[in-house]
C-alpha cells in the first residue's frame, strides 16, 4: 500500500539507529557493542536493524529465541549471532546448522550441548536466567565439563543499571568479579544500555545494548543522549463538533464542558496505543498538543482538537515524533519505553529511512 493511502505511517530512522551505536561505542572503550534485536528489534524490525547496523560494522548480535536468530541469519551472514533465551531441549542442532551461539545458564544446558562455542550466563542477581551460585560452584570443581565448553563470553545482566544509585549495581559487579575469578579465562559481557552509562567499572569486552540504539533515554532524569528513531503519523477519519455535555467513546468517560470539536484518529489499542492513555494521551497537529480525550479503543482513539481548525479529515497526527518520544508515551501511560516499542502495531505502513 502506498504511504499515502496508508491509515498510519512508522518511519525507522536507520540512520540515526546506527549514529546511536556509534555513540554507544564511545562510550564504551573496553570492547565492541552488540546489537540486542530481539522482540523484532524492538518492534521496529529485526532484519531492516541488524542489516544496517552490520553494514556500520556490528559484529555481534543478540537476540531472546531461536526463531528470532533464524529471522535474522542471512542478513549478518559473518557476525556471531547468540540466543539469550538458552537451549531448549532437541533445538541444538540448528544451533550447528545456522552457526548460532547459544547462552547456556544451566547444567543441565551445558550437558546438552554439543560443543561448539557458547556463551555462559551466570545470575548475579536477576534470579531468572544464568548459573545460580551452588551450579557455578560445581562448575568451577568440574574440569572434564570446563574442557568440553567452549566459551565466548562469560555473560551477566544487570537489574537496575538505568538507577545510577541503585546498590544492586556495585553489587553485581562485584559478584560478576568474583565469578571471573572461579572459570577458566574468558572474555565478559556485562552492560546493557544503561550500564554503558555507569562508568569505566562497568565496561566489558561486549556491551549489549538494545533500548539505546532505539532512541530510548539510558540515562532517565537526565537529557537523552541518543538520537530519536521513530516517527508515528496517524490520519483523522472524522472531525465533529459536539455540545456541552456530550460524551465520546466507550461508556462515556469524558464530557465535554464545553462546545468541543472531535477528532477521530486511526488507531487504537490493537495498534499498541496503550488503553491505560484513556483521558491521558496526547497527540501533535502543526506543534500543538491535543488532548485523548475519552477511551482509546481497539481501532480509533479522540482527541480534542477545540481551536483547530487545520484538523479535517485526512490530516496527519503526530503520535511519536520530534514533540512526543516513546518515553513521554510511556509515562502517560504508565509503563516504560521498551513496552511502548515493542507494542508498535501491525498495521502500520513503514517506512525506513537511511541517507
Ligand atoms: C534485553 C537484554 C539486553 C538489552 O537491554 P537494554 O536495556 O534494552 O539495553 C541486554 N542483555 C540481556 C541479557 C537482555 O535480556
Amino acid at each position: 500500500m502506498p504511504t499515502d493511502a496508508a491509515p498510519s505511517v512508522l518511519e525507522v530512522d536507520l540512520d540515526a539507529i546506527v549514529a546511536n551505536w556509534r555513540t554507544l561505542q564511545a562510550r564504551h572503550p573496553s570492547g565492541p557493542v552488540a546489537g540486542v534485536v530481539k522482540a523484532d528489534a524492538y518492534g521496529l524490525g529485526a532484519p531492516q536493524v541488524a542489516a544496517a547496523l552490520h553494514a556500520a560494522g556490528c559484529r555481534h548480535f543478540f537476540v531472546a529465541y531461536l526463531q528470532e536468530a533464524l529471522a535474522v541469519r542471512d542478513v549478518v551472514p559473518d557476525a556471531m549471532l547468540a540466543v539469550l533465551g538458552g537451549l531448549i531441549p532437541g533445538t541444538g542442532a540448528a544451533y550447528t546448522t545456522h552457526d548460532l551461539t547459544p547462552v547456556l545458564g544451566s547444567l543441565d544446558e551445558i550437558d546438552r550441548w554439543f560443543g561448539g562455542p557458547a556463551i555462559l550466563h551466570v545470575d548475579t542477581g536477576m534470579s531468572r536466567l544464568g548459573l545460580a551460585p551452588d551450579e557455578l560452584a560445581q562448575l568451577a570443581q568440574d574440569r572434564t565439563r570446563l574442557d568440553r565448553l567452549k566459551i565466548r563470553y562469560i555473560l551477566s545482566h544487570l537489574a537496575a543499571s538505568e538507577l545510577p544509585d541503585d546498590p544492586s549495581n556495585a553489587l553485581q559487579l562485584q559478584r560478576f568479579q568474583a565469578v571471573r575469578t572461579m572459570l577458566p579465562a574468558a572474555p565478559f559481557s556485562l552492560a546493557n544500555s544503561s550500564g554503558i552509562f555507569l562508568g569505566p567499572a562497568f565496561g566489558s569486552d561486549l556491551a549489549r545494548p538494545g533500548a539505546a540504539l532505539y532512541g530510548l533515554n539510558p540515562t532517565p532524569g537526565l537529557p537523552n543522549p541518543m538520537r530519536p528513531v521513530v516517527r508515528l503519523s496517524v490520519r483523522v477519519l472524522a472531525v465533529r463538533d459536539i455540545p456541552a455535555g456530550a460524551s465520546v467513546g466507550y461508556n462515556g468517560i469524558w464530557t465535554a464542558a464545553r462546545p468541543t470539536r472531535i477528532a477521530t484518529a486511526a488507531l487504537g489499542y490493537a495498534d499498541g496505543l496503550h488503553r491505560t492513555l484513556s483521558n491521558h494521551g496526547s497527540a501533535w497537529f502543526d506543534g500543538n498538543r491535543v488532548p485523548l480525550v475519552g477511551r482509546v479503543s481497539m481501532d480509533l482513539t479522540t482527541f480534542d482538537v477545540t481551536g483547530h481548525p487545520g484538523v479535517q479529515p485526512g490530516c496527519w497526527l503526530e503520535i511519536l515524533g520530534s514533540h512526543q518520544s516513546p518515553d513521554d508515551v510511556a509515562q502517560a501511560a504508565g509503563t516504560n519505553g521498551y513496552e511502548v516499542l515493542t507494542s508498535l502495531g501491525r498495521r502500520f505502513h513503514r517506512v525506513y529511512r537511511t541517507a
